[in-house]
């Protein structure tokens, strides 16, 4: 584990100093210490001899009663007869990977130390309906999960369904070459986890239409991307492996994933818009919103919520919002849009000052050249943000901005790495909270809504999100209110920070800037309050107090004797 956590924390959108191997590495990290000084004691010759004499010598006594026992030479243990290790010091050490985390195991253990899923969990043939705990006879296997998914836009039971959804299998094909312990996060296991939960529940095949898979073109690419950047992802065909950033890796098939996915995108967005689908799910990898106009960083090679986005506005919408609830900012796009008036960009992120990857998105970030106010931030200032935190900033920033904007066309970048049980982005937004976040943002744009895949990397949240998601997508409720809508005082203060900036922009913010600084105000001052009058009571002298009880006491008794007269 310990050195899963090294190799993972290598990776830059692994948030090294923030992600929840960082949380669970002490422990792990001092066992496989252990464990690889069991190794090396295995690799040692001289251990055998030396641990027999630390069994004969092992008390005190002993050594006083055999004083020439540390004789001179000592370390000359060549007259030793070799001993026979135990069977258990001699084996192997064996660790699995967990299929749902990618986190490393022992192999002693059957189930995850970090998610409890069991190393035989059927999560990507049965989804999220799988068993953590892989005791799934009751449930029959499906086969096309993933193989069969093309052919659902020709069944007749989904010839009117108004949700499409964008997959193509050959996405599959790319994965990092190496094989690592932990592998990579981002890996098409992914697909395969949340395609099997759609599958399962119904939804896909069944209600959804599929639309037919598309690689993006060139001409499509240089709106968004440089030459060279383009040039970059294509060339990638040629060798084996390859890699951008220590964490951003490319196979053969890459380029070719990547054109899929954009393409999926692009054609969605065009049907929404055209009205040939209500709204639609990309199914997609590689992510995208980290991809710049000159670089491919963080597990993405093409901006796939751009070149939607600019998709749409070719087939008629004039301005186009893209909220964006991965847990990363998505800084590829801001770059793309940053002084571009008719995209508004929304994200809500990890920050923390600039210490989570990748770093940008503070709230002071509004965009430039005259599109300041249309690149909105909402920097969190901590880990563990849940559904009341990010339902809070949608009710007093999000939805308002969005109000005022009036989009044509809404796009979500969806990663589902700020779910609860994600080992990248440790937050807590239950498949609910995703639902209710999905719903909210139906009011706009005609329910001209666009949802794609981004990052995400434990299949069983992702999956349960996505199908939450999907199925607000197909018209059903979100269901019943969130448990705990106040905010963190952490949240207030970043949505109070976000509404200070963006006030300039945004004049419906102006109230609501007004009313929760006022109760923030008021929070402050009984918090102080409070805080005064504690400090009051430490500081009254006992003998004080007690005498003030003792006469009040004898006020009342003397009070009462005079009374019984
Ligand atoms: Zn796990
Ligand atoms: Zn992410």
């Amino acid at each position: 584990m310990g050195s899963g956590a090294r190799e993972t924390n290598r990776l830059t959108n692994g948030e090294a100093e923030n992600s929840l191997h960082k949380q669970v590495s002490p422990a792990p990290a001092a066992l496989d210490n252990s464990l690889s000084d069991a190794s090396n004691a295995v690799t040692d010759p001289d251990v055998p001899a030396k641990r027999a004499r630390l069994q004969k010598e092992l008390t005190f006594q002993d050594m006083y009663q055999n004083d020439g026992v540390f004789d001179e030479d000592d370390e000359d243990d060549s007259d030793w007869e070799p001993f026979q290790l135990p069977k258990c010091v001699e084996f192997e050490i064996k660790k699995w990977c967990c299929r749902n985390c990618t986190m490393t195991n022992l192999d002693c253990y059957d189930c995850c130390d970090i998610c409890g899923e069991h190393r035989e969990s059927k999560i990507l043939s049965h989804g999220f309906f799988a068993s953590p705990l892989a005791q799934d006879e009751d449930l029959i296997e499906v086969h096309g999960d993933v193989k069969g998914l093309k052919d659902v836009g020709s069944q007749e039971s989904v010839a009117n369904s108004s949700t499409a959804i964008g997959f193509d299998e050959r996405m599959l094909l790319h994965a990092e070459v190496e094989k690592k312990s932990p592998p990579h996060p981002e890996r098409p296991d992914r697909l395969q986890a949340i395609a099997a939960s759609l599958a399962r529940a119904g939804i896909f095949p069944g209600k959804c239409y599929s639309i037919p898979s598309r690689e993006i073109t060139p001409e499509e690419l240089i709106t968004v991307h440089s030459l060279e950047h383009i040039e970059s992802v294509e060339v990638t065909t040629e060798s084996l492996s390859s890699y951008f950033t220590p964490d951003t890796y490319a196979n053969q098939h890459s380029a070719l994933a990547a054109r899929l996915a954009a393409g999926l995108c692009a054609d969605l967005a065009s049907a929404i818009v055209s009205g040939r689908a209500k709204n639609g799910f990309a199914l997609v990898r590689p992510p995208g919103h980290h991809a710049g106009v000159r670089q491919a960083m963080g597990f993405c090679l093409h901006n796939n919520a751009a070149v939607a986005a600019l998709a749409a506005q070719a087939a008629g919408a004039k301005r186009v919002l893209i909220l964006d609830w991965d847990v990363h900012h998505g800084n590829g796009t801001q770059e793309i849009f940053e002084q571009n008036k008719s995209v508004l960009y929304i994200s809500l992120h990890r920050h923390e000052g600039g210490k989570f990857y990748p770093g940008t998105g503070a709230a002071e970030e509004v965009g430039s050249m005259g599109a300041e106010g249309y690149c909105v931030n909402i920097p969190w200032s901590r880990g563990g943000v849940g559904d009341n935190d990010y339902n809070f900033a949608f009710q007093h920033v999000v939805l308002p901005i969005a109000s005022e904007f009036n989009p044509d066309f809404t796009i979500v970048s969806a990663g589902f790495d700020a779910a609860r049980g994600d080992p990248l982005g440790c937050c807590d937004i239950t498949p609910s909270g995703y639902a209710h976040m999905t719903h909210m943002l139906n009011g706009l744009s005609g329910g001209k809504l666009l949802v794609i895949l981004e990052g995400g990397y434990n299949l069983r949240s992702i999956s349960s999100s996505a199908t939450a998601v999907i199925k607000v997508l197909l018209g059903e409720s979100p269901g019943c209110e969130l448990e705990n809508s106040f905010p963190s005082k952490a949240g207030l203060v970043t949505v109070l920070e976000v509404l200070k900036i963006q006030m300039k922009f945004w004049p419906s913010l102006g109230p609501i800037f007004v009313n929760l600084e006022s109760q923030w105000r008021m929070y402050c001052f009984e918090k102080k309050r409070k805080q005064i009058k504690k400090r009051r009571r430490l500081l009254v002298p006992m003998w004080w107090r007690w005498g003030r009880k003792s006469s009040l006491f004898y006020f009342m008794n003397g009070h009462l004797h005079e009374k019984s007269k």
